[in-house]
């Protein structure tokens, strides 16, 4: 099936800038008026693309990082752009006795969890995890891309507990937005995806907050040029499956 329809979830304006420069989006002035989100619109090759950011916070001028705001802008995004594919693009941990390298990018595979959600209750534990299928990335296998099982949380740091979590879970990516995209997609039955870029490895002793800083803005080159690998992708191969 052709897709003419794609949007992307972004939560950081630093790690939008780049594919909104590179793609040329225009601000939509009418995206969720009044709240912190922010979206952008354009067209590549017949396929017309959004961009949702999650905005600001009003009293300390941040990102607003994490689930709660990406689920909103998920939603928000669904409702007024109806897309075809739902993709949450931005910057993630990776592990160094996984392989992950600084700058590396992957595509999520298999499904996307919860590291730090714990319902210890029988028969919870599964559903508090979240288990949310990824749309088959390997479609994509051609554009040379890492593959991973992306798992959310709602802290930089990582104790040990949720380290332990993130090994159990098979967990190779470590971020804190892509299970609330997934959910929210997957409550409209739209296909999604991740594309994250790796800013730190948290397995390597040295300060998360350090190295996301320190590689923050080549994460987020080689994050545009993989987004725009992957909307070329989709406009050359109209056959591709979306379910
Ligand atoms: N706002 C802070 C840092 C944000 S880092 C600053 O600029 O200093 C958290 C953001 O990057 C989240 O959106 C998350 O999805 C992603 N991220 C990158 N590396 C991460 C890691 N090791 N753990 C959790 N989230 C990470």
């Amino acid at each position: 099936m052709c897709i003419d329809r794609i949007t992307f979830i972004v939560a950081m304006e630093a790690e939008a800038r780049p594919l909104i420069r590179k793609l040329s989006l225009v601000e939509d002035e009418f995206f969720g008026v009044g709240l912190p989100m922010r979206g952008w619109t354009g067209e590549y090759e017949g396929i017309s693309l959004c961009l949702v950011t999650n905005g600001k916070d009003r009293a300390t001028t941040h990102d607003l990082i994490g689930t709660e705001a990406a689920t909103l802008s998920t939603q928000l995004a669904l409702e007024r752009y109806r897309p075809q594919m739902v993709i949450n693009a931005g910057t993630a941990g990776g592990f160094m006795q996984k392989g992950a390298r600084i700058g590396d990018v992957y595509l999520s595979h298999r499904e996307v969890v919860y590291h730090d959600h714990r319902v210890d209750i029988p028969g919870w534990e599964a559903h508090s995890e979240g288990h949310y299928p990824v749309w088959d990335t390997g479609q994509l296998q051609s554009l040379h891309l890492k593959y991973g099982v992306v798992s959310t949380g709602s802290s930089l740091d990582m104790p040990e507990g949720d380290e332990k979590r993130i090994h159990r879970l098979g967990g190779e990516l470590k971020e804190m937005e892509a299970a609330a995209v997934a959910w929210v997609s997957s409550l409209h039955a739209v296909p999604f995806f991740c594309v994250k870029a790796v800013t730190d490895l948290v397995d390597s002793g040295k300060p998360t907050h350090e190295e996301f800083l320190q590689n923050l803005k080549l994460a987020t080159d080689h994050l545009s040029e993989a987004c725009l690998e992957i909307i070329q992708f989709f406009a050359q191969n109209p056959n591709i499956r979306l379910k």
